[in-house]
């Protein structure tokens, strides 16, 4: 344990015991790669898998949760699976699973400008959302009907064109969303810049109207996990690298909320972070949740059945 948690207490222990679904980040928690959503090689970090196995052998439910929108969620279960993690494909949550869901219910049929690439796009067609032909609004187009929403995911050929007809849809009415603001994530080599907060912010400055995140650390996502999981807020553990992204989403919501710092987060970090995202336990490494979660099961889970 770090130095700012020497002793679990036994309250920490109780509610961990308490847990019946994991959400476990990617990057700087599971793997650390060479981009996003544990793409790109890489490799797993000690004691991720015996997690998920802890996991899996204690009858919980888990779902990982990457910020990352550039690739689609069977490949990232894939390319996990090909690393050694036991994660299937239903069990990997981006903000473009959770964008898809939350527009449908927000919106319905009604017409939505979504910009990314077939990470973001694929889980919009999945659901037959009514997207509007992007190329043929710059082409010089009007969009058939007044546009609901402007969705902004990893769009990596994002231009001034783009920019245009977004802008103009906002103007028109359609509010800003935003896959996942984080200016930076972790990998193995360098720290890799987030397009979709950089896109949002900028299209929010010439519009001004402000943009709402649906990822991380939002409750649109933290209501989606629950959901997913089947588990109320209150039995759910978060375990990430972010003080932001996830501690201060679960602290939000009520969840048990883990810092693990192999990743963006340093225990000077920690130390300095204002109450609302300071989160309930940190640990050094996943081995050390793997022991922290056997030692809160060994004295108060049996109890608990
Ligand atoms: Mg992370």
């Amino acid at each position: 344990m770090t130095k700012e948690f020497p002793v679990p207490s036994e309250e920490l222990l109780e509610r961990l015991a308490r847990v019946d679904g994991i959400m476990f980040d990617i990057d700087g928690c599971l793997v650390l790669s060479n981009g996003p959503s544990g793409q790109d090689g890489g490799r797993v970090l000690a004691g991720a898998a015996e997690a998920i196995q802890l996991a899996r052998r204690t009858g919980r439910k888990i779902c990982v949760f990457t910020n990352g929108t550039a690739q689609k969620t069977a490949d990232i279960a894939a390319h996990l699976r090909g690393m050694g993690l036991d994660v299937g494909d239903e069990e990997v949550l981006t903000p473009a699973v959770v964008a898809a869901e939350v527009m449908q219910d927000l919106y319905g049929d009604a017409p939505l400008m979504v910009f990314g690439g077939e990470g973001v796009l694929d889980e919009f067609r999945r659901r037959d959302s009514n997207l509007v032909d992007i190329d043929a609004l710059i082409a010089g187009a009007g969009p058939a009907a007044p546009i609901a929403a402007v969705v902004i995911g990893w769009d990596r050929d994002f231009g001034g064109a783009k920019l245009q007809v977004a802008a103009e849809a906002v103007a028109a009415g359609a509010r800003i969303y935003c896959t996942s603001a984080a200016p930076m994530f972790a990998s193995n080599e360098r720290l890799n810049v987030g397009v979709s907060g950089f896109i949002s912010a900028g299209l929010s400055y010439v519009t001004g109207e402000p943009y709402e995140v649906l990822g991380k650390p939002s409750a649109f996502s933290m209501d989606f996990i629950s959901a997913t999981l089947g588990v109320d807020a209150a039995h759910v553990l978060v375990i990430g690298d972010d003080l932001v992204l996830e501690a201060s989403m679960a602290r939000a919501a009520g969840a048990v909320a883990g810092l693990v710092l192999t990743g963006t987060c340093t225990a000077e970090d920690l130390a300095g972070a204002p109450p609302a995202n300071r989160p309930d336990f940190a640990v050094e490494s996943m081995i050390e949740l793997v022991e922290l979660v056997s030692t809160a099961d060994a004295r108060f889970r049996a109890d608990l059945a």
